[in-house]
Order: structure tokens, then sequence, then C-alpha cells
């Protein structure tokens, strides 16, 4: 049973007051708030059971290294990867794409060959790529979109050349909230011979995502997002891709015999978790998915779908109201700007009535630039909103819009 009111008692930061108002939180596309459990599970484990993972013969070494391991397993069932040894611990999204874009490049690319991103990308699956352009001299080619931001597949399929080496698309536009075509994005790139790299930092909260179903090579996502802690996230990748990869740092734990001469790696996923990996926030991640299962992604999804689509009907009846991104196939993110109203007034005036929204270019600046806009006001909705807090969003944007 999805009871609203139980899930927000889960979650006792939604019941504090700003500006002695009560929080109406808003921006969960930048981060999500934790439930009780998650938090529990943590100072749990620091209490009773920290030891550093995999080194230890020690009792409590072996129980952390267990709850470290059967996270991975969650994660693993979570996206329904084959196996765990698919499931690499990261930072976050953006750590995921700096490794692959490191190590793909590193022996997969040479001066010229070009990689394909879209134009609604985030900043963290541009810039990457960019980084490895200068230093060797890669091209960045990018699909369009048309005016509401639904990418143009035709177009897509013009870029591709022989020279052409990996594709990355985002699966939700944070901006947008356009849910991309991934497994046919994926089924395309696979027909040209080039793998693939899926951004799920804006799909995982919200719907169940498959990676085998949908066939990518590459699926990155973070914690923090999800009702998880910050400092965690996951690269999925498949095994053939983990295996050809090279390490992407180096040091303890992703070695398999070290020499000055000569150093031999580990295997998947530990050739690319180099260091004491954060233990505690991947237990504190498989916590979190635990929770969204026991919700159930379904209906996770289905309470979401209908705040996104409440929150545009109201919206949409505000006088020189412009919201971004396509009426269908739209996640819960909701840009909008109201007539001449900077996007950084309305954010800041919405603050002190208790509304918490982003405001600016949501780390899409080509997007930005693309729709000619320097930013957009940002509504995201996670799985405890309400349609009380749409309705506090509505008139507050009324109340700012009649104030200029
Ligand atoms: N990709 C998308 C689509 C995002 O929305 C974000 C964060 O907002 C990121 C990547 C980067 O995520 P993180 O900062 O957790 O690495």
């Amino acid at each position: 049973m999805y009871n609203i009111n139980d899930i927000r008692n889960d979650f006792p930061i939604l019941s504090r007051n700003v500006y002695d108002k009560p929080l109406v939180y808003l921006d969960n596309a930048a981060t999500t708030q934790k439930p009780l459990c998650v938090l529990d599970a943590m100072r749990e484990e620091y209490l009773n059971v920290n030891a550093n993972v995999h080194r230890g013969v020690h009792w409590m070494s072996q129980q952390a290294t267990e709850l470290h391991e059967q996270a991975r397993e969650t994660v693993r069932q979570f996206i329904h990867a084959a196996k765990t040894t698919e499931i690499v611990f990261t930072r976050g999204t953006t750590e995921g794409i700096n490794l692959v874009a490191s190590s793909f490049a590193e022996d997969f690319m040479k001066e010229g060959d070009e990689v394909i991103v879209t134009v609604m990308e985030h900043h963290s699956d541009i810039v990457p790529w960019q980084l490895q352009a200068r230093r060797k001299g890669i091209v960045l080619k990018v699909i369009p979109m048309s005016d509401d931001g639904v990418l143009d597949l035709e177009a897509y399929q013009q870029l591709f050349t022989e020279k052409t080496k990996i594709v990355c698309a985002t699966q939700v536009s944070n901006v947008l909230g356009t849910i991309n075509p991934v497994k046919e994005i994926v089924r395309i790139a696979h027909e040209h011979g080039v793998p693939c790299l899926v951004d799920g930092a804006q799909s995982a909260p919200h719907f169940k995502v498959d990676v085998q179903d949908m066939d990518c090579d590459f699926f990155v996502f973070s914690g923090h997002k999800m009702y998880g802690p910050t400092g965690i996230g996951i690269l999925y990748g498949k095994e053939d891709w983990l295996d050809k990869l090279p390490p992407y740092q180096g040091g303890g734990e992703m070695i398999d015999h070290v020499s000055f001469e000569h150093t031999t790696f580990e295997r998947p996923p530990l050739k690319f978790e180099a260091g004491t990996p954060d233990y505690i926030a991947s237990h504190g991640l498989a916590v979190a998915i635990d929770y969204m299962n026991k919700l159930g992604l379904e209906q996770i999804e289905a309470h979401e779908r209908e705040l996104t689509r409440y929150a545009m009907e109201q919206l949409s009846q505000i006088d020189g109201m412009k919201i971004y991104g396509p009426k269908e196939h739209h996640d819960a993110v909701v840009s909008f700007n109201v007539g001449n109203i900077h996007h950084m007034d309305m954010g800041t005036l919405l603050d002190r009535l208790g509304i918490a929204v982003r405001t600016g270019h949501h780390c899409a600046q080509p997007l930005m630039d693309r729709l000619g806009i320097l930013g957009t006001v940002r509504a995201s909705f996670a799985l405890y909103n309400t349609k009380e807090e749409i309705d506090a969003l509505v008139a507050g944007v009324k109340r700012v819009s009649k104030m200029f």
C-alpha cells in the first residue's frame, strides 16, 4: 500500500520549517532526502561492524565485506545485470562516466575518432569526453532535438562514420524530463558496431531499469539521487567491456601482484575500485534500494507520473508560463520560466515561501544554448511529494508573478 503519510514519516526532514514555513522540497533531481532506515543502517554499521573491507581475516572485516558485497548483489538485481562482477562501485554518475571516458579513450580511441552525445547531456557526460578530446584529439558529435525536447533519431543515424567509437545518451533529461528511447539508441549504435553508455542518474530513481533488456554496454547512476547516501554510485559494464578496459586509477584492492618491475591487476569489478571503497555508503545504498523495492517501483513510478501530470496541468494555466520538454514521455522533472521573470528571482522568492526548487542552467549549458535561454526554474519530484506541495508551488509561482 502506498501510504504517503507513512512514507513522509520515514523522512523526518520533510516536516521541518524554513523561514517559519513548512518545507516544500522540490529539488529531488539534485538530491533526494534519506529515509530513517538508511541513516540507521549506516550508523549501525559504524557502531558495530566498522572495519576495512576485503583485506581482513578478522571477524568485523569479514562482516563489513559481506555487507559491501551483498550491496553489490542488491544493485545487480535492481538493474537486472547478469553478474555482480559487472557492478563497479564509484563515487557517483560523474565518476562512472569519467572512468569510462578515460579508460575507453586510452585503449580504444585515437586522434580523429568520434564520440556521439545528445544535445541534452549533463555536463558530466560532455566534459569528460572533452578532456579526452584535448588529450587524444577525439571529436564530439551531437544528436539534435526538436523544440519540445525530443531527440532526432534520423539525424542520429546520419552522425555515424567509420570513426565513430562510442555513443553516450542520458535516459532521462535532468532539465526537460524527456524519457529518451535508449533501447533504440543502443540498437542503432550496435548496428554500427559501436558500444553505448547510458546515463541513468535521472532514470534509476524513478522507474524500473533493465540493463540486459536495454542491452547498453555501460550504465551509470548516483546513490544520493535515489534515497541513498552521497559519495556512492554505480557503473554497470558488460563483462566483456570491463575485461577489456584498462584500469582507471591505481592503488590497493585493484591489483593481483605488484613488483617494481611489473604489476598485474585484479579482475573486474575490483580492477576499477582502487583504494578503500565507501563500504558504509554501499550498504546505505542497498538499504535505500530495499526501501524502494518495498514500496514497489511501479507504485513509485505511478505516483510520480501523476504528480508530474498534475504539476504540468496546473502550472500551464499561469499567465506567461513556458514549460520546457515534451508533453508525452516526460519524467518527474518540470522546468519552466514565467514571462520575463528571471529564473533566479523566481527561485529566490519561492525559497522565501519555503519552496525549494532549483534555478539556473542545471549543468546543461549546451542545452540552454539550444533553447536560447540562460536558465529555468526546475521542480523535480520524488516518491514522498504530494499534490498539496504542488498546489503550494503553483500558488507560490502565481504570487511571485504578481509581484513583477
Ligand atoms: N547526469 C545527469 C542526467 C544528472 O542529472 C546528474 C546530476 O544532476 C549527473 C549526471 C551527475 O550526477 P552526480 O553529480 O551525482 O555525479
